[in-house]
């Protein structure tokens, strides 16, 4: 792949950027320069904004059945081109192929089920409300809607809101990490191929300013937001106090309880890929593991075999099942976070720093590390890590557990393992997060359910995917009609 600087899309052109400065996005297997992106001034967010703000006009008028037809050509473009995206998103992010398959999976379901927009955007009618009286709820669309994306799902994070936006008849900008923004590139290519008519797709290129600068464009008028929880804040705040209506999610620090009853040989392999695929850097990935009773010592030996069995490389490579980090910062916060959970008192099961893969020593390689006797309420038991880290604590009851579970800040996902019927039914129920598992590692709503975070992982109302998605993207309007029968003209 050779170096490139990228563009903006807007109106229906690329368009070079005018920004004073632009970043490196490196391969973070192998450290190689992959593109320059600009970090676009206010100028070309409001230059997208206008363009997107005029496509709404008569985007909005088009009627669902012909503007799904757009995403029914574009679910087969990104079909064609799934091996493709999959392995930018495998080169500007490290994960392996395979994730990167799954996670384009993932973004072509969002395009499937905005494609019954028809039906899922009908509203509701009540004859005779009184005598002669009836009242009834449209959806329309807000107008312009923007999304601003993180590193770590490059393909997949844009399709939970995209497909609803421009199905429901909003325009869109969107922005893409500055980490990872070539795989959106490619898929707004695709976009321009499917036909989609100028100004209904737009992409401004930027970090934290460019994202500033949407947040105050007074055409945005909907900000659908994922990312790290301070950044979260700061988004829902900002935009609310503009005016915009906001869905902003934010970190995780996911715990997973292991029952003494539970399957340990299927539950070690389900928290392993849990806490280890995507190299820990997912917003579902299990970062704390909660033993109760005889659970401890049959799950800790075996989590360490199958930390252990991970093949750690290039994520093209054929046998490898671990990427590296995002970037040399993100490896470096990593190694000091587990020194420092190390210093007050938890101990290494196994350390995965230090790591150098020959042939890739440019690369942000760590390998699986376990940390036991993670101490409650310390830096590990808190922070997430966002790397292959898993924390190992332990409690005698499962009344224990959940309250270990509520006393976290976040509530992205709560897993149990378990046999027992009694005790799945009182976790998912008491338990504070929006996403639960049972006997599910990596609990991701499929398209057509609510990613639902709770607390600290979540600011606002209505979730990305599905029928949240709809709501957050349409507006209702409620009319009440008089018509009395002595109106009517003799024909
Ligand atoms: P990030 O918060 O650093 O960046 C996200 C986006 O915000 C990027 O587009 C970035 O350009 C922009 N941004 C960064 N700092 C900003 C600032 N100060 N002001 C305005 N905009 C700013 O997140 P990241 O490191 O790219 O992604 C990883 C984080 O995302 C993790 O915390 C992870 O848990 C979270 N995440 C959450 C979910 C979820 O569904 N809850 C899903 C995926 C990732």
């Amino acid at each position: 792949m050779a170096s490139q600087t990228l563009q903006n899309y807007i109106s229906g052109a690329w368009h070079p950027s005018g920004a004073a400065q632009h970043v490196a996005v490196h391969n973070p297997a192998t450290g190689e320069v992959l593109a320059q992106v600009p970090l676009s001034p206010a100028s070309e967010v409001d230059a997208a904004a206008q363009a997107a703000a005029a496509a709404f006009e008569s985007w909005q008028r088009v009627p669902a059945t012909e503007r799904i037809q757009y995403l029914f050509k574009l679910k087969d473009l990104l079909e064609a081109h799934i091996d493709e995206l999959s392995r930018i998103i495998t080169n500007e992010n490290g994960k392996t192929f395979g994730e990167a398959k799954g996670e384009m999976r993932r973004a072509i379901e969002n395009v499937e089920v905005a494609c019954g927009i028809p039906i899922l955007m009908q509203g509701e009618f009540s004859e005779d409300i009184a005598r002669g009286i009836d009242e009834f709820v449209i959806r329309q669309p807000v107008g312009v809607a923007a999304i601003i994306a993180p590193f770590n799902f490059p393909g997949m994070i844009p399709f939970w809101f995209l497909p609803y936006a421009v199905a429901t008849g909003n325009t869109v900008i969107i922005k893409p990490s500055e980490r990872c923004p070539l795989t959106m590139h490619r898929a707004v290519e695709l976009m321009e191929q499917a036909g989609f008519p100028p100004g209904v797709v737009n992409l401004v290129n930027g970090g934290a300013d460019t994202t500033n600068a949407i947040l105050d464009h007074p055409q945005v008028a909907a900000i659908s937001f994922v990312g790290s929880t301070p950044v979260a804040r700061h988004i829902y705040a900002r935009a609310s106090a503009n005016g915009k209506r906001v869905q902003a999610q934010g970190g995780a620090k996911n715990p997973i309880i292991i029952l003494p009853d539970a399957d340990m040989d299927t539950t070690t392999r389900i928290a392993a890929d849990s806490a280890f695929g995507n190299a820990g850097q997912r917003c579902l990935a299990a970062a704390l593991a909660v033993t109760v009773g005889e659970a401890r010592e049959a799950f800790t030996e075996a989590i360490v075999e199958a930390a252990h069995q991970r093949v750690v490389g290039y994520g093209l490579d054929p046998d490898v099942t671990m990427g590296p980090v995002i970037s040399p910062q993100s490896r470096s916060r990593i190694e000091s976070l587990i020194q420092q959970g190390v210093d007050e008192g938890a101990r290494l099961v196994t350390d995965g720093r230090d790591t150098v893969i020959r042939g890739y020593e440019g690369g942000n390689f760590l390998r699986p590390t376990i940390l036991r006797d993670v101490v409650p309420g310390g830096i590990i038991a808190r922070t997430e890590i966002f790397g292959p880290v898993l924390g190992l604590m332990h409690v005698e009851t499962v009344d224990e557990a959940i309250a270990l579970v509520n006393s976290g800040e976040f509530g992205n996902m709560a897993c149990l393992f378990t046999s027992s019927g009694a005790s799945a039914r009182k976790f998912r129920s008491e338990a504070l997060a929006g996403n639960i598992g049972i006997n599910i590692g990596v609990a991701a709503p499929m398209a057509f359910f609510p990613f639902s975070g709770w607390r600290a992982s979540f600011f606002g109302t209505l979730h990305g995917q599905g029928r949240h998605a709809v709501e957050f993207y349409t507006q209702t309007k409620v009319v009440i009609e008089r018509w009395p029968k002595e109106w009517t003209r003799k024909f």
